[in-house]
């Protein structure tokens, strides 16, 4: 598999077992809760391909892998 580019990650906080992003990466709102359910995230953990749909503007992103603070997706995210 390719290495993914750090232009397609995004930072997330978790906080039990919510998780939420600071800002969403395709609309801009701010403190956005997911619902992203704690299996899910397990998955993404383990490096298992997972969708999430953000509830700000139903916007798809496409989790390949997480870390401890970032979402790895398919696509790039930030601006370089
Ligand atoms: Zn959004």
């Amino acid at each position: 598999m390719d290495v993914i580019p750090f232009v397609n990650t995004w930072p997330y906080e978790r906080l039990f077992n919510d998780i939420y992003l600071q800002t969403c990466p395709l609309c801009g709102e701010e403190n956005v809760l997911t619902n992203m359910k704690k299996s899910d995230f397990n998955r993404a953990r383990e490096n298992i391909k997972t969708n999430l749909i953000l509830p700000c503007c139903n916007g798809r992103l496409t989790i390949l892998e997480a870390d401890e603070d970032y979402f790895w997706t398919d696509k790039k995210l930030r601006k370089d």
